[in-house]
């Protein structure tokens, strides 16, 4: 069923616990609501961006995967041929982590379906050639280019780059870090909307039993008990920014995809249904906070002072939303989930982003922060003439074909030389387009003085051993040379993954 042709339909049903048989039959009725059934290669794609005891609110839940794919075994009448589950979780921690984490492995031992890291995969060229794209190609792993069944199963939760994180949002997860880093920044919603040619789902299931509010790795829980289904991204979307008081026409992700022709984001032409009025609903997501918060505002009050300037293409927005200052938001909320007293140890720092006019007032001993190529500013600081020119290249010169990957463990060390050489310097510099939330944590971490959760032993361990076992995967596959497989793709119009050979191998273990 084509997803964008039919009419859009979403169901809202009341679920106030994590049992995956409650949730399988909840799941299974939607799927027989919507005359939905499994064929083909089967793909779930969870969010799974963070994972842990530290994160708990940060992914959907394994219970609720478990009810998906059992639900979608239910509905099996002989045409699936694989049921997998697949996800590339938050940037340069191994996918694998990710899904221990958060305690997926024994379900998916359980229920018997085939995992995925998307990241350890072949990445398949899908050529875009619509207007207003940002570039005329991307990158997407093999099992989400092959899918002939595709279906989404997000989180209900905040998001300090796009407001919210929903459906259309959780195709972040749908690139690995090098070609997902690609137009991470100023142009995030343009990128978003772009990655929708890849694929459509058929069905999206979203975990609302316990949604997160105002922050996206780490959400404050917020019972919503309830669990969204739909057969229209868009569509879906627009009735989940509904529930919590959100004019999906205002969120850019939504806006640009209903725009492109992806589906409406008109109340009037969506179908609702469920057990739970849409009224009911909305009383429900009434109280949740979004997690849009400039970062000069966001610090108020601690020992962080932010300054913000336009990023590039000042002309289309004069705040960089889905790049370098987000990040540092989470990165912060890190911090403090790992050090109790983050805030009161915090060194006190001066952090600037794009391109800054204002005054900058640090004294001597606190160190200014120069964050990102885009980053500029001519004036004085502590009585010293300072010129920062920004680095920014244009994305035309970043070409997904020879994107490279960024390992952790080098980012580490780079980040910890450029401090040990900046010692008694005030003004340092990280570059970087867009600098990640893991780079932020651990320049945070040195020049604030706080625990680095990093060398936090606990959660090291098991991040080294799956970091291991996915650099030696991916070497492995690399000296195979993985034999290029030809399916149909589910790609929507003319975004047909290109002619065998324009295949790029799994993230490479330099
Ligand atoms: S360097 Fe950072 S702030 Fe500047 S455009 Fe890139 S992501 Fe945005």
């Amino acid at each position: 069923m084509d997803p964008i042709a039919q009419k859009p339909k979403v169901i809202i049903r009341h679920c106030d616990e994590y049992d995956p048989e409650r949730i399988r039959e909840i799941i299974r009725e939607g799927l027989e609501e919507l005359d939905l059934r499994p064929r083909g290669r089967t793909l779930v794609k969870p969010n799974i961006v963070a994972s842990g005891p530290l994160f708990e609110n940060a992914y959907t839940r394994p219970e609720f995967a478990e009810g998906v794919l059992r639900a979608l075994q239910d509905r099996d009448d002989g045409e699936m041929e694989e049921l997998a589950i697949g996800e590339r979780c938050g940037i340069t921690v191994p996918t694998r982590a990710a899904f221990e984490g958060a305690d997926y492995n024994p379900m998916i031992k359980r229920v018997g379906v085939k995992q995925y890291f998307f990241e350890e995969e072949q990445q398949v060229e899908i050529p875009l050639t619509h207007e207003g794209r940002l570039r005329d190609y991307l990158f997407t792993p093999e099992p989400i280019a092959r899918a002939d069944f595709f279906v989404n199963c997000p989180k209900f939760k905040a998001h300090p780059w796009t407001t919210v994180t929903f459906s259309n949002k959780n195709y972040i997860g749908i690139q690995d870090d090098r070609h997902r880093l690609i137009d991470h920044d100023h142009r995030l919603n343009e990128k978003i909307a772009d990655l929708q040619y890849i694929i459509q789902p058929e069905f999206i299931a979203i975990d609302a039993i316990i949604a997160g509010e105002g922050r996206m790795l780490t959400p404050i829980p917020f019972d919503m008990n309830l669990i969204i289904m739909g057969n229209n991204q868009v569509a879906f979307d627009a009735v989940c920014c509904a529930l919590i008081g959100i004019d999906a026409d205002t969120v850019d992700h939504i806006r640009f995809a209903k725009e492109r022709g992806f589906g409406t984001t008109n109340l009037d032409e969506i179908e609702i249904t469920g057990d739970v009025s849409f009224d009911d609903a909305k009383k429900r997501g009434s109280t949740f906070r979004h997690g849009l918060i400039r970062v000069e505002k966001y610090f108020e009050g601690t020992n962080i002072t932010a300054y913000a300037g336009s990023p590039p293409d000042a002309e289309k927005t004069d705040y960089c939303w889905g790049g370098c200052p987000g990040a540092i938001e989470e990165a912060v909320e890190v911090l403090r989930l790992y050090d109790e007293q983050c805030d009161e140890k915090m060194a006190r720092l001066h952090v600037v982003f794009g391109a800054y006019r204002g005054p900058i007032d640090a004294k001597e001993g606190e160190k200014v922060v120069f964050i990102g190529d885009c980053v500029n500013y001519d004036g004085e600081i502590n009585g010293d003439t300072v010129s920062i020119k920004s680095l920014y290249k244009d994305r035309k010169t970043k070409d997904p074909y020879t994107a490279k990957h960024d390992d952790i463990f080098l980012k580490l060390a780079s980040v910890k030389k450029q401090i040990k050489q900046h010692q008694g310097v005030q003004i340092i510099r990280f570059t970087g387009c867009p600098v990640s939330v893991a780079e932020q944590v651990l320049f945070l971490a040195e020049l604030g003085g706080t625990h680095n959760p990093y060398t936090d032993p606990g959660s090291n361990r098991d991040f080294v051993k799956n970091y291991v076992k996915w650099r030696g995967v991916t070497a492995l596959k690399r000296l195979g040379g993985e034999a290029y497989q030809k399916h149909g793709p589910t790609c929507r119009g003319d975004a047909r993954p290109a002619v065998p050979g324009q295949l790029s191998p799994p993230t490479p273990a330099e």
